[in-house]
């Protein structure tokens, strides 16, 4: 069997998925997503799509086998409680084709959290020590809930993190950012912005044509501000193309079009 490691891909795209019904009721808003989706878009990874999804084991191992078809990380939060509702790590068993089983250690370390807490430990709360054969235990210094690393043969990541964004935060924060950039997060992306006066945006896009606004790699797309229009040129490195060379044929063809403004 290959270690995690020799297989172990850069982290270029991800997708996020927020697991808890009471997000698709709307009594929650999700909050986490985005307090992801921020860090990885600023070290150049591609969050793909976020989804929010109901705490329903067919939805839930459904979204996670297309996000994990499209992403090197999937990231989720919630439904990592003790509760039968809670149902991340049995979808996550079920994507994997693992059974999950209590972990000695994680059990011994709850049980003790509840005897500091003074509380009686339900055989229910076991289900937080659980583990999958590929799954790595991630620490959580502020909740009952440990998060999982999961390494998928293809050298993707599954990581699911829970709910409560206090307890969500540090984790991510101080455990599992610094693991995602030893694997080398984002990519190759330069963006170049030019600010436009004296002309409206529908002018500008008119000027610079649908196909050029079409194309996917490199992204040229206007921003209509208060005063001004900008032009945004965004690209990420092909294969032989470097991005800082994407952008500037880009800008040489914008500079074509608009470059008197
Ligand atoms: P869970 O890990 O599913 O038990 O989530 C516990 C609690 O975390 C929920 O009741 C919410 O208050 C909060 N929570 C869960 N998901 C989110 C989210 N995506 N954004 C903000 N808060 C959340
Ligand atoms: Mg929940």
């Amino acid at each position: 069997m290959e270690t995690p490691e020799s297989t172990a891909r850069p982290i270029r795209t991800a997708v996020l998925l927020a697991i808890g019904s009471e997000l698709t009721v709307g009594e929650t808003r999700d909050t986490n997503s985005g307090d992801l989706a921020r860090p990885l878009s600023e070290a150049g990874v591609d969050v793909a799509w976020i989804s929010a999804l109901p705490d329903r084991l067919g939805t839930v191992t459904a979204a996670l086998r297309d996000a994990l078809a499209a992403a090197d990380v999937v990231v989720t939060t919630g439904g990592l409680g003790p509760t039968p509702d809670d149902l991340t790590r049995e979808a996550i068993a079920d994507l994997c084709g693992e059974v999950p089983a209590v972990d000695p250690e994680l059990e011994r370390w709850l049980r003790h959290l509840f005897e500091r807490r003074g509380l009686a430990f339900a055989r229910t709360n076991l289900k937080q020590a659980w583990l999958i054969p590929s799954a790595s235990a991630i620490p959580n210094e502020r909740g009952t809930a440990p998060g999982w690393w999961v390494d998928r043969p293809e050298g993707r990541v599954i990581v699911a993190l829970p709910g409560p964004p206090s307890e969500m935060r540090p984790m991510w924060q101080g455990w599992v950012m610094p693991r995602l950039r030893e694997r080398g997060l984002g990519q190759d992306r330069v963006t170049r912005t030019y600010r436009l006066a004296g002309i409206g945006e529908s002018a500008v896009a008119a000027l610079l044509g649908e196909r050029l606004l079409r194309t996917e790699n490199p992204v040229v797309a206007t921003y209509a501000r208060s005063d001004a229009v900008d032009v945004r040129i965004s690209a990420v490195a092909e294969v032989g193309r470097s991005a800082a060379a994407l952008v500037d044929e880009a800008a040489a063809v914008v500079l074509t079009a608009i470059g008197e403004h």
